[in-house]
């Protein structure tokens, strides 16, 4: 019995594709309001709080800070929290999605503790917490256009490795394990980041990432796309969010259940969305994934 094994299993469901989470949505229909009543009892104060839970990167209970950043509102004016990205870890940081990520790498794909890894971060908290665990862990920013892919630059008494998600500069079939947390909506040609993930990857090994999911969509909607020039368009209007290097980034794309099929059309032989939600490790709100693909 480990610490995690004590608290329920963060993990509702898993779907391969849009019909299946339409079946879900049904049969679930009376457990939503359940959800959303243990949710609602949270949040009876619109000042930030803390709420304890076990944050599966610690290992331990630790109080999680829940602030109003990025809220939405619905039609009644009833305020929601944007979930995935509060209830942070006193401790080590990880916001509720980053945890989640984490849980679904130690608990669903039980990675050992030498495996090849790769995370498309590398100056956060959460590259140095994973590194300390997973030693043969490679992290990287993207620094721009400048730099050759792999190339490395100093900075703030660090060397930050740059790749383009793209075009990686790592041989083919290197990796049992690729994590990005955030970063496909901001990658205009993600179906190309896709393949070059799956070249990178080991026969069997997996891509492991979240990305801000419209589960009402079945299509993925472009929002801003690059023209042969290299000039930005917007189709939609322009929609940035934060960078842990500063400034804000484009979002080009709101993804739909179609990305599963994208994943599969990139050479992966499977690709899921995992429901998660769990009070008890401080997962509230509805709905959210961390999606898997297995090369
Ligand atoms: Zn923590």
């Amino acid at each position: 019995m480990t610490a995690a094994s004590i608290y329920p299993s963060i993990w509702l469901a898993e779907f391969g594709e849009f019909a299946e989470w339409q079946n879900y949505r049904e049969i679930a229909a009376g457990a939503h309001p359940v959800l959303a009543e243990i949710d609602d009892r949270l949040i009876h104060s619109r000042r930030p709080f803390q709420v304890n839970g076990y944050c599966s990167l610690c290992g331990s209970v630790q109080p999680l800070s829940v602030r109003w950043d990025y809220a939405g509102t619905d039609g009644n004016g009833t305020i929601f929290p944007a979930w995935t990205e509060i209830a942070a870890c006193g401790c080590c940081g990880s916001n509720s999605r980053m945890r989640a990520l984490f849980s679904y790498l130690t608990e669903k794909l039980a990675v050992a503790a030498d495996a090849e890894i790769y995370i498309a971060e590398q100056v956060t908290e959460y590259y140095r917490r994973l590194k300390a665990r997973y030693p043969n862990l490679v992290g990287s920013e993207y620094l721009g256009t400048d730099l050759a892919p792999g190339e490395t630059v100093h900075r703030e008494a660090e060397f930050i490795r740059h790749e383009d998600i793209t075009r990686l500069s790592f041989q083919s079939g290197r990796f049992d394990l690729i994590i990005t947390q955030d970063v496909f909506e901001h990658v205009p040609d993600y179906r190309s980041a896709f393949s070059e993930c799956r070249r990178v990857l080991k026969s069997g090994g997996h891509l492991l990432f979240t990305v801000p999911f419209f589960y009402h969509q079945p299509d993925t909607e472009i929002r801003a796309a690059v023209s042969a020039s290299g000039e930005i368009e917007h189709l939609l209007p322009p929609e940035y969010h934060g960078n842990p290097l500063g400034g804000g980034a484009l979002c080009f794309q709101h993804f739909g259940w179609d990305l599963l099929g994208s994943l599969k059309q990139a050479g992966f032989s499977e690709a899921t969305a995992a429901l998660y939600w769990g009070p008890h490790q401080g997962h509230f709100g509805q709905y959210f994934f961390v999606f898997s693909a297995k090369a």
